[in-house]
């Protein structure tokens, strides 16, 4: 990477919102065995699905290591005897075992493949057992890189956090480390010196004391979870909570912050409430209300971790005190809380197969920055936060990236995809009605791991719009439809350019100041004027180029 390529991206993360991961960031096209081992669904996957998994582990802050066990328990979908875990180096998967019986392990860096000894029969419910230890790479600029960071608090205590959005969650556990399958349910045992706490997913079972100067933390995630949102967050924390009446009743919402900030995060994170309200009436209710909603605080900027959303915005409003859309509006709200837990939504409830459809993730949860707005300022200043951030976009790839490759689209999947989404809103034409289609993403894909065509062909159906060239051209393309036209005395002309085929999206124009649709195409059209060089205004909240002629 050069200079000028390093400089551009120091620009582009201060300005942009991107939570983007490890890959993201390089344009890849050498893509190797390890790539498709990681990001496709090899027939060593396939054949059983995740049902339970258990990550037992101790975690030594002074060494920096980790050591511990992770049962895996699988449904039998067909007869097979060879299993892909990952794990990821340096960290070694010293034994695997079923039933006592150690298993041969084939190593092939980062996927080891066990060859199981027991007959698996259809419909059997097994587990293995994976040992492992070793020396986790660390996050050095969490949670772009992804590992674990070993940092310390102001007053020297240890303050560690997990992050491998991208990256994968085998960086630091073994599992099956695709995004495809996600496990039904999870326990998480996390031993640490005693004078720490571990705050992960889900609820806290319980607190044990040992004998040798540590405690084991035990939290039980009830819903089915994706690998990445699973996290460790060990520090000097002190805890506060209250009862949210949502949606679906009695919501437990905890906030877990170094001792030294719990008067600060007790008045800012009155914004997590707010979000829960704004939030809920969009999308519907909180999908995790049997793990409670927690906001943890990490040395590291944040993330979308399931049930337990991770904080480091330095209880700052905006992206650590920066308005990302040069609107100020920006500064309404502290952008992590909003935007992290949006994805509690879509990522988390609403998960994609493949990573290269995360755009299902980062558009729909940028577009709920507005969406906040939207509920508590109103409808001009939210539309004025998704135009502001249109700066942002570089159309430099397609949202889409490439398939069985753990690969990632552009980072334009953030405001970009804000901005297409707030383009669908105008299209749907009825506020009320878009309210619903979000709510019935979240009902109808409730917990569930899907691909772009599934929520593009559920959109369509809800909105009953043909949106196949208006998604090819906004996932699929770097290029920005140019809506050209010219007033000849009475008539206007106008037609897109710089379109993909069966892109004829309809438009909202105002012709001396008096709304009206127009349905452009790629050929010429033409329409009557009631008067002579008649004035066009095109409505801003279009994501187009305009070329008056
Ligand atoms: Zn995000």
């Amino acid at each position: 990477m050069n200079i000028k390529k390093i400089s551009f991206l120091i620009f582009t993360f201060l300005l942009t919102s991107s939570l983007y991961a490890q890959g993201l960031l390089e344009d890849r096209n050498n893509f190797t065995r390890q790539d498709t081992l990681r990001g496709s669904i090899t027939p060593e996957r396939e054949w059983w699905d995740l049902t339970y998994y258990h990550l037992d582990i101790k975690v030594n802050p002074d060494e920096k290591t980790i050591s511990g066990k992770n049962t895996i328990q699988y449904k039998v979908l067909k007869s097979q005897q060879v299993m892909q875990i990952d794990l990821q180096e340096p960290l070694l998967l010293t034994k695997v075992t079923q039933n006592d019986k150690e298993l041969i392990i084939k190593h092939d860096e980062n996927a080891h493949f066990i060859t199981l000894l027991d007959h698996q029969n259809i419909g059997d419910i097994n587990s293995v057992i994976a040992y492992y230890e070793g020396k986790p790479r660390e996050a050095v600029r969490a949670p772009w890189d992804g590992g674990i960071s070993w940092k310390k608090d102001n007053n020297g205590n240890h303050f560690i956090a997990s992050s491998c959005q991208g990256l994968g969650a085998s960086v630091w556990w073994p599992n099956k480390d695709h995004m495809y399958d996600e496990v039904d349910s999870m326990d998480i045992s996390v031993t640490i010196p005693k004078d720490l706490m571990n705050v992960s997913n889900g609820r806290l079972k319980s607190v044990v004391k040992n004998n040798d100067e540590t405690i084991t933390t035990h939290w039980h995630v009830a819903n089915p979870i994706n690998n990445y949102g699973v996290n460790i967050n060990i520090g000097d924390y002190a805890n506060f909570s209250e009862v949210y009446k949502g949606e679906k009743g009695d919501l437990d919402m905890n906030y877990y912050v170094l001792k030294d900030n719990l008067e600060k995060a007790k008045v800012h994170f009155k914004d997590a409430p707010k979000m829960m309200k704004a939030f809920e009436h969009w999308f519907g209710p909180y999908p995790f209300y049997e793990d409670s909603f927690k906001l943890v605080e990490v040395p590291y900027l944040g993330m979308e971790h399931q049930s337990s959303v991770t904080y480091g915005n330095k209880y700052k409003k905006g992206y650590l005190g920066r308005d990302l859309s040069g609107t100020g509006l920006g500064l309404k709200f502290d952008f992590i809380i909003i935007h992290e837990a949006g994805h509690e939504w879509f990522a988390n409830n609403i998960t994609n197969i493949d990573i290269a459809d995360m755009w299902i993730h980062e558009s729909f949860t940028s577009y709920s920055e507005n969406l906040f707005l939207d509920y508590y300022y109103g409808k001009e200043a939210s539309a004025d936060y998704v135009i502001g951030t249109r700066r942002n976009i570089q159309n430099d790839k397609p949202l889409i990236g490439k398939y069985n490759l753990n690969n990632e689209g552009s980072s334009d999947m953030y405001n970009k995809g804000a901005n297409m989404l707030h383009t669908l809103r105008q299209l749907v034409n009825d506020d009320e009605k878009w309210r619903q289609i979000l709510r019935t993403l979240n009902s109808k894909f409730y917990h569930q791991t899907v691909t772009t065509k599934q929520i593009e062909d559920c959109l369509a159906e809800e909105s009953g719009l043909d949106l196949k060239g208006f998604f090819n051209q906004y996932l699929r393309t770097t290029k920005t439809p140019v809506l050209e036209y010219k007033v000849e005395g009475k008539k206007l002309n106008y037609k897109w350019s710089n379109t993909v085929e069966d892109f004829t999206m309809p438009i909202q124009i105002e012709i001396e100041g008096e709304s009206q649709w127009i349905t452009p195409s790629s050929e010429n059209k033409t329409l009557k004027l009631k008067s002579k060089n008649a004035k066009i205004k095109v409505d801003r909240d279009f994501y187009i180029d305009i070329k008056a002629l």
